[in-house]
């Protein structure tokens, strides 16, 4: 039986960090992956989606062509080689990521299902082996939700949208998630007729409404049929067709159907109770340095619950390493300062608070530029979205912020520093931003705090 210092479950974006940084330094360390390296970022998840949508926002752009004087006269479109595309890429990803590329940066790779025997033994098909530590980091799968017929169809998740060989005629999307709305858009800019169906009275959920309003907006002026506020109640597979039957509503026909109606932490086949784990449906809890109750065995990732993002997982795993590796334990970051950036055009980026989240805890301020009034949107023809900034009211502290814009992505990374490093939004208004960027919306908002303090103090002294 092989012993390790170190045992890291699953081969994904928190469990690769661990793997290659401990062997880096030194350690002697076994990564067990069930299913194929690189983890639902590389393989279903960000990687795929990501080139998916840049094929399909090629194609808006040239479809739009006119609005930006051009004229290529002619109106067809034929999207499947993105699949390959996308296909390719991901291959590429993960060819860094696979047991060959480990094996050079010294990780030791079984596969196969880890299941626990006890604590420190855990049993990979039939082979066992001993952990001193072990990491879990196997990550989460797509929900299913309980609809009549579901279970009978041929329905699609985002492990298997991107093994389509064509971009299908129509397609339905249950969910109106990040991963429902990232991948409505993509489908629809390359062909499809899509129909997006989701419970909630609004696209994304987590986000405020005026977000929310936008991306509507957008996806009906794209053609997408929105059926919000509505649920399937059964779903059936008749003559290569989907039919979807919402309550009081003729069913909606579709030729292919995804589901992403969220995720759950892939807990069930773990044997967690052998272990000694505690767990639920939601996820196993960590303690603030992202240990289990057993202090031997710590959990990063998906598999700890939402929520799901590659950049958090990747962030627990290089505190969990540093934990592992130094004298001294890390502490997991706060939660509420993780970005969260949604993928559609346009792109949707927040931090912190919502205005309306601010407005709860009072004592706040918000500033709002629209990107009509800035130069670069106006040049590029992108002027529907804004930058909106939540501060603490007098100090002009950053407790959160949405943009939502052209390469609001990458945008927000200036923010979350501000926020992280404790910078107020007044010293943003000193920073030269190079002109013209999207970014000078940013350095609008710090102006508006610097003109509206020094007015209401001269209306004071008045
Ligand atoms: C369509 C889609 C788009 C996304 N886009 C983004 C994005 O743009 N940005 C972003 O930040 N996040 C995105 N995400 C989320 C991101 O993919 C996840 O948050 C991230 O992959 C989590 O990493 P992880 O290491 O926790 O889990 P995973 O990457 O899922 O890795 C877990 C691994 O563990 C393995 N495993 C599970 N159980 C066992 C077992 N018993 N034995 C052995 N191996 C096991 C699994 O096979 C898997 O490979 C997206 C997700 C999806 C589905």
């Amino acid at each position: 039986m092989k012993r390790y210092s170190l045992i890291v479950i699953g081969a994904g974006a928190a469990g690769l960090v661990i793997a290659i940084g401990a062997a880096k330094a030194g350690k002697k360390v076994l990564l067990i992956e069930k299913g194929t390296y690189g983890g639902d970022c590389t393989n279903f998840g960000c990687i795929p989606s990501k080139s998916l949508i840049a094929s399909g926002n090629a194609a808006h752009v040239l479809k739009e062509e006119k609005k930006l004087g051009l004229d290529f006269s002619s109106n067809f479109l034929n999207g499947n080689s993105s699949l390959a595309r996308t296909r390719r890429i991901v291959e590429e990803v993960r060819s860094q990521e696979d047991p060959v590329a480990l094996a050079k940066m010294d990780v030791a790779t079984i596969t196969g299902t880890a299941i626990f025997k006890n604590p420190h033994l855990i049993s990979v098909d039939g082979e066992e082996v001993v952990g001193k530590k072990i990491v879990i980091a196997a990550g989460s799968s797509p929900y299913i939700p309980p609809i009549q017929g579901l279970d009978k169809t041929p329905y699609l998740t985002n492990e298997t949208i991107f093994d389509l060989q064509e971009i299908p005629p129509s397609l339905a999307v249950l969910g109106g998630g990040p991963i429902g709305c990232e991948l409505a858009q993509a489908f629809q800019r390359l062909g499809s007729r899509v129909t997006l169906i989701h419970s909630h009275d609004q696209l994304l959920s987590r986000e405020e409404e005026s977000v929310q309003t936008i991306l509507a907006e957008q996806f009906k002026k794209e053609g997408i049929s929105l059926f919000l506020g509505k649920r399937a109640e059964e779903i059936s597979y008749q003559n290569e067709r989907f039919h979807i039957h919402l309550e009081s509503q003729q069913p909606l026909v579709a030729k292919a159907l995804l589901v992403a109606t969220g995720r759950r932490p892939n807990v069930s086949e773990l044997n967690l109770e052998a272990a000694g784990v505690n767990y639920s449906e939601k996820g196993i809890p960590v303690d603030a340095y992202g240990r289990t109750n057993q202090k031997h065995i710590w959990a990063v990732g998906d598999i700890t619950g939402p929520p799901f993002f590659t950049h958090w997982a990747e962030n627990q795993a290089r505190s969990v390493l540093a934990s592992l590796l130094l004298p001294f334990k890390k502490k997991l970051d706060r939660k509420q300062a993780i970005p969260r950036v949604t993928f559609t055009d346009p792109e949707i980026a927040s931090v912190g608070l919502t205005e309306e989240e601010g407005k709860k805890i009072g004592n706040t301020a918000v500033y709002t530029v629209p990107f009509t009034r800035v130069d670069r949107a106006l040049t590029t023809g992108r002027t529907e979205g804004f930058v909106k900034i939540i501060t603490k009211k007098w100090s002009s502290q950053i407790l959160g912020c949405t943009i939502v814009g052209p390469r609001a992505g990458e945008m927000l990374g200036e923010l979350s520093l501000a926020m992280k490093a404790k910078i107020p939004l007044r010293k943003l208004a000193g920073l030269i931003h190079p002109y013209p960027t999207y970014n000078q919306a940013i350095r609008k908002a710090a102006d508006l705090w610097l003109t509206q303090t020094v007015l209401s103090i001269f209306k004071r002294k008045k």
